[in-house]
């Protein structure tokens, strides 16, 4: 006889874990099944090396190279290794429609339906606006940018406390400025019972008299199953439909599931910085990730030009931004000065899209 839970949640990042401290403090019985490890800022290391790497990232890619997804794989998913950028999705989003033409949200969820929500998230997670003193050297090259294509910019929104600026982020901070869901909502969640078992995988789901029975593996190879009375399968957005597809036995399963993937961003941005490079700032210091260095390489450096500009011009059914192959960058970005105006510049303008109030 399997054990019976009431709540059965897959997956503890975002969307397992903040339902999972909801339902324990209203008083349910909650096991979330986690497959990646329990792990504590003295885990972390300051290192890009891939073997570290790997230990903390799965990586998903299909057969046509289309499609490409990572993601961590710890006890409080994503939150370990996101960049931190809590921005509120601006209103126009909850119009977008996909290259399919399926809407990218669910009807009747929009904005100011969320803002209650996100409001209760950003307190929860410490979130706050960037000081300007706190903007790294990427950021005013890309604020530059933007004012010269005509379009403005403004500080984004972290949940940091007190961050050193060390931009190992995605590698784990190892000073628990970032504020992680092992900080907070995990740590509530389990006050209120809940418990977060780890390095347990879920294979799949099957109808079962009491509810729906979770089929599972250890990491060590055990196999066993729970049954929860209520499943949520939270387990992001690529192994989710993956569980879904091996649960033949689910009835009703529509068609759609496995199809419409959408990355946590569908456009490119492509800019060209000019050859010669910025001689004060020749690496870019602070916090920032191996993309945007990428993106700032020349254009005879870059294979794929004529791609990311078809990304630009909404080929892939992506909401049109104003895109250039060339931007008039030039002299005037390689002038710039540290915590030079065009940043405050741009973000004084228009406060209008770095969270969408
Ligand atoms: C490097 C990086 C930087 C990012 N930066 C930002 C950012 O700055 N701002 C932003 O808003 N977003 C950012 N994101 C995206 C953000 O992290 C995700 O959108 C978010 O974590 C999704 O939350 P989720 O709960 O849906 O899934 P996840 O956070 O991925 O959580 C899913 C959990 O389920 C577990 N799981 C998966 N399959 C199984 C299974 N079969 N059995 C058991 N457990 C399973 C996983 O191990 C994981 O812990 C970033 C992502 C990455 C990879
Ligand atoms: S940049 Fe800040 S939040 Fe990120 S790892 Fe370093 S100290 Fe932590």
């Amino acid at each position: 006889m399997p054990e019976i839970r009431e709540y059965v949640v897959v997956g503890s990042g975002f969307g397992g874990s903040i339902p999972a401290m909801r339902l324990a403090e209203a008083g349910a019985d909650v096991l979330v099944l986690e497959r990646g490890k329990r792990r504590t800022r003295h885990d972390f290391r300051h290192s890009w090396a891939p073997r570290y790497l790997t230990e903390l990232y799965r990586t998903v890619i299909d057969e046509d190279f289309e499609v490409t997804f990572r993601y961590a794989s710890a006890l409080g998913g994503g939150s370990i290794l996101f960049s931190g950028a809590m921005i509120r999705p601006p209103s126009e989003v909850f119009d977008y429609l996909d290259r399919d033409g399926y809407h990218v949200w669910p009807e009747g969820v929009d904005r100011a339906a969320l803002d209650p929500h996100l409001a209760r998230v950003e307190e929860m997670m410490q979130v706050e606006q960037a000081r300007w003193d706190e903007v790294p050297m990427p950021g005013v090259v890309f604020a530059t940018l933007f004012a010269n294509m005509g379009l403005t910019c403004d500080r984004v929104p972290f949940n940091y406390v007190d961050c050193l600026q060390c931009g190992y982020c995605e590698a784990g901070c190892r000073f628990d400025r970032k504020r992680s869901l092992p900080l907070n909502y995990i740590p509530r969640a389990e006050a209120a019972g809940a418990e977060f078992r780890t390095e347990v995988e879920v294979l799949r789901v099957s109808p079962h008299a009491s509810g729906y029975e979770v089929h599972t593996r250890t990491m060590d190879g055990r196999r066993g199953s729970v049954v929860g009375r209520r499943v949520l399968l939270a387990a992001n957005a690529i192994e989710t439909p993956a569980i879904l597809l091996r649960s033949a036995a689910l009835p009703e399963l529509p068609d759609a599931v496995g199809h419409h993937f959408h990355n946590n961003g569908d456009i490119a941005w492509y800019f060209e910085l000019p050859e010669q490079g910025f001689p004060e700032y020749a690496s870019f210091k602070g916090r920032t990730n191996a993309d945007l260095r990428v993106l700032g390489l020349g254009p005879h450096h870059h294979p794929h030009r004529d791609a990311a500009a078809g990304h630009l011009r909404g080929d892939r059914g992506a909401p049109r931004r104003a895109g250039t192959s060339r931007p008039p960058l030039g002299a005037r970005a390689q002038a710039l000065g540290p915590r030079d105006l065009p940043l405050r510049a741009a973000g004084e303008r228009a406060r209008d899209r770095a969270d969408g109030r």
